[in-house]
């Protein structure tokens, strides 16, 4: 039974009502027990003496008459409150127990994989008007939301992962199965492909452990006042040679007179590296990529403009979503993966920075705006 009760909470409620009423109509009859008497004596005492000396008996049946009388009402008021426990406690826990219910079996289905489902909440009610469990359903349903949304990116990882090794995966498959049939020669020729191809996916899974790192928010930044003109040189210094190798011509122009920013050196400088690379990529041989930095307000913007081959505007936003690239068939020889772009942006955003991209369209080039915070100057 007690076990029975600890399970129900719409029976926990009734027994609770039920005693409060039995406490004070236990209370009641003990008063009518034990205090009534005296009172009646008292109360009575002139009209007994009279009534005595008429009929000694009559007193006693007056007080016995009298107790049956309040006996008989207290019996009908036992039956009253019953009712009336009964009655409130199933219109109180209709309005407690089934909500609960509702969200006890919608958390069971959740848990059973089918992540779209939901508590129904009252519409169109402010959430200021609202009484705690009308609250509890609609954070419930905001956790539902987010394990939604954390198991679809989840689900969308696995198929882009599994997707980004299949290619590399199948072109070492083919050249072995040439080596091992003796079709291909075992030379430099053969090997080439094999070296590439696995070069690929040791970035794919570097990038990859990166990107987790990064958005588990697992990695430090060791924010200390940088000179911009310093980052720009650094980052055209190591890439100038590639620039040459492919005939782009790269180029800056950072004002002297710029204020420092407050970042980790080494983080925006990955940041740099990947916006200066992609333009690097995207621009054909003959064109131009230039870096260029101004103080607005309390920032520096940093831009990277490339003559290249532009981005159309609906991609324009999409980009920097992990494995997004504008044109899935381009075979890249480095292996792009569509990662670093959302690498970069977690870096910006962790310095309390903003990022975005600009094109004019295709054939157009491209331009990368990076903002970072400035170093606050010290009240003088
Ligand atoms: P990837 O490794 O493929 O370059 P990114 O995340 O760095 O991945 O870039 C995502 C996509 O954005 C690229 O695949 C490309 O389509 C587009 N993109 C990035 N930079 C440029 C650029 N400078 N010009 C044109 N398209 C670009």
């Amino acid at each position: 039974m007690s076990a029975f009760l600890r399970r129900r909470l719409g029976w926990k409620l009734f027994f609770s009502y039920f005693i409060v009423t039995l406490v004070g109509i236990v209370v009641l009859a003990s008063a009518v027990e034990y205090i009534m008497p005296s009172a009646f004596e008292r109360h009575m005492a002139t009209m007994a003496t009279t009534m005595a000396s008429a009929s000694p008996q009559l007193a006693d049946d007056l007080l016995a008459n009298f107790r049956r009388a309040v006996n008989e009402s207290l019996m009908l008021s036992v039956l009253a409150a019953f009712l009336a426990a009964l009655i409130v406690s199933v219109i109180i826990s209709r309005q407690i127990v089934t909500p609960v219910r509702r969200m006890m079996s919608v958390s069971q289905r959740i848990a059973e994989g089918h992540y779209n489902e939901r508590v129904a909440v009252p519409a169109d009610v402010p959430w200021g008007d609202m009484d705690e469990l009308a609250r509890l359903a609609v954070s419930f349903n905001q956790m539902a939301a987010r394990l939604e949304q954390t198991e679809t990116t989840r689900r969308e990882l696995i198929g882009n992962v599994a997707h980004e090794l299949r290619t590399p995966l199948a072109a070492i498959r083919a050249q072995l199965e040439g080596l091992l049939d003796e079709v291909l020669p075992a030379d430099s020729a053969t090997f080439q492909p094999l070296y590439r191809e696995t070069d690929r996916m040791q970035r794919l899974v570097h990038d990859l452990q990166e990107l987790s790192r990064i958005e588990s928010g697992s990695f430090d930044l060791n924010l200390r006042p940088t000179s911009v003109t310093q980052l720009v040189d650094t980052t055209v210094a190591r890439l100038r040679h590639q620039f040459e190798e492919k005939g782009v011509q790269l180029s800056s122009d950072v004002p002297s007179n710029l204020p420092l920013v407050r970042v980790d050196e080494g983080r925006i400088g990955q940041v740099l590296l990947n916006l200066v690379g992609n333009a690097l990529q995207y621009t054909p041989e003959g064109g131009q990529v230039r870096l260029t930095a101004c103080r607005q307000g309390a920032e520096v913007h940093l831009r990277v403009t490339d003559t290249g081959i532009g981005i159309a505007a609906e991609h324009l936003s999409l980009i920097f979503t992990r494995f997004y690239r504008v044109d899935r068939s381009r075979s890249r020889p480095g292996g792009g993966s569509g990662i670093g772009l959302t690498i970069a942006q977690h870096l910006v955003e962790a310095h309390g920075g903003r990022i975005w991209a600009e094109s004019a369209g295709p054939g157009y080039g491209s331009t990368f705006t990076v903002t970072l915070p400035i170093v606050s100057q010290p009240p003088t």
